[in-house]
């Protein structure tokens, strides 16, 4: 299939787009986090046909994507108090809520769940798109499965040109990496995926949370994560990536210490000088976490185009998005990390 590129947001492109929706066709769509590959929620077909064209395996979950909180009720029961709390503070955001599911909503939407994550996107495109759709929309990252994340258009197109109906183009993503997701059906709430939202704005509402541990840690051969999608070895580059955990001189030191000549290496801006023999890509000045976040999944796809045979990733502390970015990085890197 040919696929149809928007540019504009206008009320036309909006409906044409919407219009996609409607027929159960498959739209990229723009948000703040990466760019997502959308169909109807609701329709089981067009479902069928986001898994197909990413290569997704369907136990993996899709997130359903609302205008607004006041859609909550429609696809979700038993949504607490504090569900209404949170999407008054961080909606439109970076933040999946995951709810008990109502039937309305189909089981291959859910990967066979019980329950559903709901976020609302902040991107006018998109929820002009929703709003003028009238259903939800399920949305994965744009990416063949196994692939980084992309965040801009031109990336998603890289992966899903002729396998999609159409793309809205609305600029680079500004968050950078997916959205946090925060199961609301336990008690304390768990943080089942680090992403835009820090974990400390959850904290401000929540009280405790509980990160859950395949946020940090490998997840062993056999076991099953809350969030079905962590298991999966997700964001690899072609090359064997390393992380280097630390303070920032001292992981500078040890890649100095250890990279080839022509290895690549991923690191923070101050350092960006000091690997004259190895091919650099910036993640962004040490105390900018935001830039670092945004940077991240472009780092890891723009190593896919050299022939790097390893590379060496600085790794920031696990405050605010560094527990993202971190977490990213060592999912790339299959977990081999070293501290120093
Ligand atoms: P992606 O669609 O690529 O952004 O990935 C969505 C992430 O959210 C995956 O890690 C899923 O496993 C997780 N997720 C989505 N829905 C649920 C759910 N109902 N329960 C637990 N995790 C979910
Ligand atoms: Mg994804």
């Amino acid at each position: 299939m040919e696929t149809r590129v928007f540019t504009e947001n206008t009320a036309e492109n909006i409906e044409a787009a919407a219009a996609i929706i409607r027929a159960g066709g498959l739209l990229g769509i723009p948000t703040e986090t990466v760019y997502g590959l959308g169909a109807n929620a609701l329709n089981a077909d067009a479902v069928l046909h986001i898994f197909e064209a990413k290569g997704r395996p369907q136990d993996n979950p899709l997130i359903i994507h609302v205008p607004d909180e006041t859609w909550l009720e429609r696809y979700c029961h038993d949504v607490p108090e504090t569900a209404y709390t949170l999407a008054a503070a961080f909606w439109p955001g970076p933040l999946t809520m995951i709810l008990p599911r109502k039937p309305i909503v189909p089981l291959r939407t859910t990967g066979g769940l019980e329950t559903v994550g709901v976020r609302c996107p902040n991107h006018p495109v998109t929820l002009a798109v929703i709003q003028a759709a009238g259903v939800p929309v399920a949305a994965p990252s744009g990416n063949l499965s196994g692939r980084p994340s992309p965040t801009s258009a031109s990336d998603m197109l890289e992966d899903m040109d002729g396998r999609i109906d159409a793309i809205f183009d609305g600029g680079p993503s500004g968050v950078g990496v997916e959205s946090s997701v925060i199961d609301l059906t336990v008690t304390p709430p768990r943080l089942l995926r680090a992403g835009g939202l820090p974990l400390e704005a959850l904290q401000s509402i929540l009280g405790e949370v509980i990160v859950d541990k395949c946020i940090t840690e490998p997840v062993a051969p056999g076991e099953k994560p809350k969030a079905p999608g962590m298991k999966y070895r997700h964001y690899a580059p072609k090359a064997p990536v390393t992380v280097i955990c630390g303070g920032a001189a001292a992981s500078a030191a040890y890649i100095r210490a250890h990279a080839q000549p022509g290895d690549g290496v991923i690191c923070f801006s101050e350092f960006a000088a000091s690997f004259p023999a190895q091919r650099v890509h910036d993640l962004g000045p040490v105390d900018n976490k935001l830039a670092q976040a945004q940077r991240v999944f472009d780092a890891l796809r723009t190593f896919d185009a050299t022939d790097v045979p390893r590379i060496f990733a600085q790794c920031p502390d696990e405050a605010g998005l560094g527990l993202a970015v971190a977490n990213r990085l060592k999912k790339a890197a299959g977990f081999d990390v070293v501290t120093v």
